[in-house]
């Protein structure tokens, strides 16, 4: 059995939830559910607690207060009961970093003294926030910088929502008590995808309790259709995912045959692209939503020839699908180039002349180490061993 299929979320310990310093609950990351329960734990009477979880859900995440004294429609002693017991806390930002194409890079520190990355890339029409879901990643896929890095740990729920919270934050765009979520007119932050560090699907209830409470109406209210989840092919969480989040799905594809992709992709060793597939075609109609998108990136002689494109539109006949082509962003040390951008057209060209959308991926942030598969280059502290990585890619 390759490292990839091992059931890496009940090997991973997430933090516990109690903060060291004091012993008080962080609220941040809890579901409506949690919330009520710790609000219960205090002794709020049974009747009001409705109410109450209400009121301190929508200042935590309306609002984005994270001060008790300031939430003016609870009575004094219940708000000093409330930071008695509780923090309102979201992980700190320890770097900012501002590419010369409005890029925002932040290193985010969490407990332990770990460190994530977390970008913010602006556009005409939207405001995308990439986070990461893991320390790291249990998974090798050979041209991802992260891959070389083991992982440390899951992310916990209010570690993962943190990170929305961080960037509005910086973005100054909460709205002012009182005000409704969409009250400082569109967006800045509009869009969230999990494509940072990690694999979101194996770290699946985390990532499904912070992305419902950022769909969540009274709070942070980003529709579903606004949350991408990039999976590296976990076939079995696919279905659940649809579910029990029903967001938008992309899927790191890379490769058109078996033997290219357990080279490229390891996980595919485990559930090759037939078994990828059938989980994918079932995902519109589970989750009552659009296209799915397959993520290609584009290395110089790997995966790059007009017979992949021919192979990929076929594969993926029947399932309703935008095929996003990533230009190789390269590392020190990656053992591929980017495919040059004469063939990454006509790869695309093969792919929109049979009838899918097919948007090349302009790097963004690149000078900042901001893009795809760069994060945590600088930062990183654990590597995986080189032969470890071979190995696991069959290099
Ligand atoms: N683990 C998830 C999400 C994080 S990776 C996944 O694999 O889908 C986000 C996207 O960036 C994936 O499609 C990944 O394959 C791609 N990527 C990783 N390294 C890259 C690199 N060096 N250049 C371009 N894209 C890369
Ligand atoms: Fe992990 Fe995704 Fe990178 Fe693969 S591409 S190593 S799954 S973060």
């Amino acid at each position: 059995m390759t490292k990839a299929s091992a059931p890496i979320t009940q090997d991973v310990a997430t933090i516990p939830r109690k903060l060291p310093e004091g012993g008080k609950t962080n609220l941040v990351g809890l579901t409506r559910d949690g919330l009520t329960d710790a609000l219960r734990a205090i002794g709020t009477p049974e009747k009001q607690l409705r109410m109450r979880v209400n009121q301190v859900w929508q200042w935590i995440y309306q609002w984005g207060v994270r001060d008790f004294d300031t939430m003016t429609n609870l009575s004094k002693s219940y708000r000093a009961e409330l930071a008695e017991a509780f923090v309102i806390e979201v992980p700190e930002v320890v770097k900012r970093e501002l590419s010369t194409d409005g890029t925002r890079k932040y290193l985010v520190r969490i407990a332990g003294g770990h460190e994530v990355e977390t970008v913010y890339i602006p556009e005409e029409d939207r405001g995308t926030l990439c986070i990461s879901s893991q320390v790291g990643c249990t998974l090798t896929c050979s041209f991802c910088h992260t891959g070389t890095q083991k992982l440390v740990r899951n992310l916990t729920a209010g570690e993962i929502v943190g990170q929305i919270m961080l960037a509005r934050d910086d973005l100054e765009e909460w709205p002012e008590p009182g005000q409704g979520s969409d009250a400082n007119g569109p967006r800045l932050l509009s869009n969230v995808v999990l494509m940072g560090m990690g694999e979101p699907l194996y770290n699946f209830d985390a990532v499904r309790d912070a992305m419902k409470i950022t769909m969540d109406g009274e709070g942070i209210s980003l529709s579903r259709r606004r949350i991408t989840l990039s999976t590296s092919g976990v076939v079995p969480e696919i279905a659940r995912c649809a579910e029990e989040i029903g967001c938008l799905m992309a899927v790191s594809f890379h490769a058109t045959t078996d033997e290219v992709r357990n080279t490229l992709v390891p996980i595919n060793r485990k559930w090759n692209i037939d078994a990828l597939l059938a989980a994918l075609k079932a995902y519109p109609k589970l989750s009552n939503s659009e296209r799915i998108t397959f993520e290609y990136v584009m290395l110089d002689g790997v995966n790059d020839s007009d017979e992949d494109a021919r192979r990929l539109v076929k594969l993926i006949s029947g399932i309703p699908a935008k095929i996003n082509l990533i230009p190789f962003n390269e590392w020190p040390g990656a053992p591929y180039q980017r495919s040059s951008w004469q063939r990454i057209e006509a790869f695309a060209d093969i792919v929109y002349k049979a009838g899918y959308a097919s948007p090349i991926r302009t790097p963004r942030g690149e000078d900042i180490m901001a893009a795809c598969g760069q994060l945590k280059s600088d930062t990183e502290r654990e590597r995986k061993s080189r032969a470890q990585i071979a190995s696991e890619a069959g290099l």
